[in-house]
């Protein structure tokens, strides 16, 4: 590679996939700015994008694997790292069964195309009960909502920012967040965009956030109680006649079931609890019901509470109910190029279940063959049959970011053995007896697998590798696979870890091939599998091939009718990405429910909404709550390491509000003790009108005060781990999502004022 160039590539660090544009001198990092040529992101980019500089140059991260010995660690070769995991891994697999071994896979490996192809593949091989990730601290009650209504977990309607009239945001705050579930690069551009054309946006948040500060209206909503009020709306939409199905109309099922629970909850009702005045109420229905384009939009903060599942259904009935389903404007399906469960136009389809097994201890439900991970450290404790003895753990700190955080670091030091695919020695991972690290970012190749299933536009975007792997470093997707293949028996060679690699196309290709009505339907295998193999490729690149090819735009392997289509050859021609348009109106096809329908009223959630939200009404307000908070110059607890992203004024603080500063004698700047069913710490004060009164927060993924962790930055700017108030004891009910927003909390003054 030429010693000074450029080049571009896609910012994996969150889910609005910038374009970069990365100035190198040799192998190392001169400049990154936006990309303006970039199809989708046109040269926005946020400071941790630039940051990756930073990390790149982190002398924390590792570089090659680690193996501990006692309380010392050793760098040790490739190969005799995974030695030591096949002994560690295959001797607790003989003596306890594959149940033993836990996985726990972390945010970031949605946003890693190695990751995304082979994490499954490796969960396969393990053969184990026991996953977790960190989808049910996050996301999950969406997955479960959109399987429900649509189909699948990924048929998640997106609100289309670009062309909407009126955007409602609930417990999202994409002037920081950049977007999630959601992927549109430049979020504060876009709402702002949306704003200059004459629309509006609502933003329904406890904190005043900087989304807030902007939007045309902000409704401080009191943490959990999204539910009810977006059930107020449902019923102001039934109860004054607003309900139009638009496109929807015919495919509606459920709609009387919707009608008999709404009538619980007028705006009179709700507004008492979520703190929302009735008008108002009627008034955001009405708006929804009457501009030509609207959509809501929910998220984290929606998702993370004790009706998680039931509030992220209730946004997609008023998207339905007000005629905003699949409306340019309103919230649509995405195509992705790459294909998937729900690119073809079927219109039906097997349908979403959750609850398919049980966690062994709590009798938690499975959803996305996973557990909720607020149970991980009870399998790990609780003796007999299936407990988790062992742990792989691929790039997650669920010490920091799931539940119960003291007892899961207890536990993870009594377990058998751990193997950690990471590029830090963290909190969690300091338990390993093995770290296998990734290589460097630039260094692997890059394709957003799964967010582009959230885009607003059709985008397609491949980077190459842009420098060459070090002596020590190995490819995620090598790593993977000899891992794949100790578990699975094989070994853990380079050639063994080919062989599952092999496998891993062969699955993808024999089942295209058989795929009545598909592109390469009854073509030779050998002949695709070949043409994908051309120059020695293999790895993620050779199945992402292969998904573009047979993709819904795809060149069908140069089938007829598909000339030009795409390929990883014309993404290689196109640095910049390619564009293939906005979302486009999708229904019926893209349903995947055995009805073929848009099921409105899934009997899990009316049964949830009967046996859980409907006694709330009955409930006395309660007292203070925690709820989180999210940083521009943050990714959950990952990037501490990084000066830039950590200097300055601490922003790990206990927001709080002056009435409730002044009522509980807190100063701002001075200690105060938050305690919590589930434990207690101590953060400094901030006391800001920007929080409804009764709510207090503090930002997550902080908390790096183990003395074996090396991340001196991180350490330097330790903060504390939100987490240990989190109880991991009640979950949302049918997701099995932790509740990380509306903790009951006592909060008081470390230092009394008349100390
Ligand atoms: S917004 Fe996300 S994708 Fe864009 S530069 Fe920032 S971290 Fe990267």
């Amino acid at each position: 590679m030429p010693a000074n160039r450029v080049a571009y590539r896609t910012c994996p660090l969150c889910e609005a996939t910038c374009g970069l544009e990365i100035h190198l001198d040799d192998d190392e990092i001169t400049l990154i700015r936006g990309d303006k040529e970039d199809v989708f992101s046109r040269g926005f980019l946020c400071p941790k994008g630039t940051a990756l500089k930073g990390l790149e140059a982190d002398p924390d991260r590792l570089r090659k694997p680690q193996v501990r010995r006692g309380d010392t660690w050793h760098s040790v070769s490739w190969d005799d790292a995974f030695a030591e995991v096949e002994r560690g891994l295959q001797a607790v697999i003989d003596t306890y069964g594959r149940d033993a071994i836990g996985v726990y896979m972390g945010n970031p490996s949605a946003h890693n195309l190695a990751g995304m192809v082979y994490n499954r593949v490796l969960n396969r091989g393990i053969g184990t009960a026991n996953v977790f990730s960190a989808s049910t601290v996050d996301q999950m009650p969406k997955h479960v909502s959109a399987g429900l209504m649509f189909g699948t977990a990924i048929s998640i309607p997106l609100a289309d920012v670009d062309r909407t009239d009126y955007l409602l945001i609930l417990g999202a705050n994409p002037f920081v967040s950049n977007g999630s579930l959601l992927t549109a690069p430049d979020m504060p551009g876009r709402l702002r965009a949306l704003r200059a054309r004459g629309g509006r946006f609502v933003v329904v948040d406890p904190r005043r956030t900087k989304t807030a500060e902007e939007a045309d209206e902000h409704l401080a909503i009191r943490p959990g109680t999204d539910a009810h009020f977006l059930f107020g709306i449902v019923n102001t939409l039934i109860n004054e006649g607003l309900v139009s199905l638009g496109l929807a109309e015919g495919l509606v099922e459920g709609f009387d079931e919707v009608v008999r629970l709404a009538a619980h909850f007028p705006p009179e009702t709700v507004q008492n609890i979520c703190g929302i005045e009735a008008d108002t109420i009627r008034r955001v229905a009405r708006d929804l019901a009457g501009v030509e384009r609207a959509a809501v939009y929910g998220r984290i903060g929606t998702c993370t509470q004790e009706f998680g599942t039931i509030s992220s259904w209730l946004v997609d009935v008023v998207n339905t109910l007000s005629g905003n389903l699949d409306r340019e404007g309103g919230a649509m399906f995405a195509r992705p190029a790459i294909g998937g469960p729900t690119a073809e136009d079927t219109g039906t389809g097997r349908g979403f279940r959750i609850g398919r097994r049980e966690s062994r201890v709590r009798g938690l439900p499975e959803a996305l063959g996973e557990l909720p991970v607020a149970t991980m450290v009870d399998e790990m404790e609780t003796p007999g049959d299936g407990q988790i003895r062992a742990l792989v753990c691929i790039a997650g700190n669920p010490v920091l970011s799931t539940p119960d955080s003291g007892r899961l670091d207890r536990a993870l030091a009594e377990l058998d053995f751990m193997v950690a695919l990471d590029i830090y020695r963290n909190e969690t991972t300091r338990h390993a007896n093995v770290i296998l690290p990734a290589p460097r970012v630039l260094a692997k190749s890059h394709y957003d697998l799964a967010l582009y299933n959230l885009a607003i536009r059709t985008v397609a975007n491949y980077s190459p590798p842009i420098v060459e792997l070090g002596p020590d470093e190995l490819s995620e997707w090598e790593t993977m696979c000899r891992l794949t293949a100790v578990v699975t028996g094989q070994g853990s060679s380079q050639a063994a870890g080919e062989v599952v690699d092999d496998f891993v196309l062969s699955t993808l290709v024999q089942s295209a091939v058989k795929r009545e009505g598909g592109i390469v339907e009854g073509r030779d295998a050998d002949e695709l599998t070949e043409a994908l193999s051309m120059n020695g490729r293999r790895g993620p690149e050779r199945v992402l091939d292969f998904m573009l090819r047979t993709g819904p735009y795809g060149d069908g392997f140069d089938a007829p009718g598909h000339e030009g289509g795409l390929s990883l050859a014309v993404l290689e021609e196109n640095p910049h990405g390619v564009d293939l348009g906005p979302m486009e109106p999708r229904l019926p096809g893209v349903l995947r429910t055995p009805s073929g329908k848009i099921e409105l009223a899934p009997t899990e959630l009316i049964a949830d909404t009967e046996d859980r939200l409907l006694p709330s009404l009955e409930r006395p307000l309660g007292g203070l709550v925690l709820v989180g908070r999210r940083d521009l110059r943050s990714n959950n607890s990952w990037m501490h390491n990084v000066e830039v992203l950590v200097k300055g004024k601490p922003r790990c603080t206990l927001h709080v509000h002056p009435d409730d500063a002044s009522r509980l004698g807190l100063v701002d700047g001075l200690l105060a003790r938050v305690r919590s069913a589930a434990g207690e710490l101590e953060a400094p004060v901030e006391v800001t009108d920007a929080i409804r009164p009764g709510v207090v927060s503090l930002p997550h993924g902080w908390g790096h005060v183990a003395e074996d962790i090396v991340m001196a930055t991180a350490s330097r700017y330790a903060g504390v781990n939100s987490n240990a108030l989190t109880d991991g004891s009640v979950v949302d009910a049918l997701s099995g999502n932790a509740i990380l927003n509306g903790i009951p909390v006592d909060v008081e003054a470390l230092v009394p004022l008349d100390a």
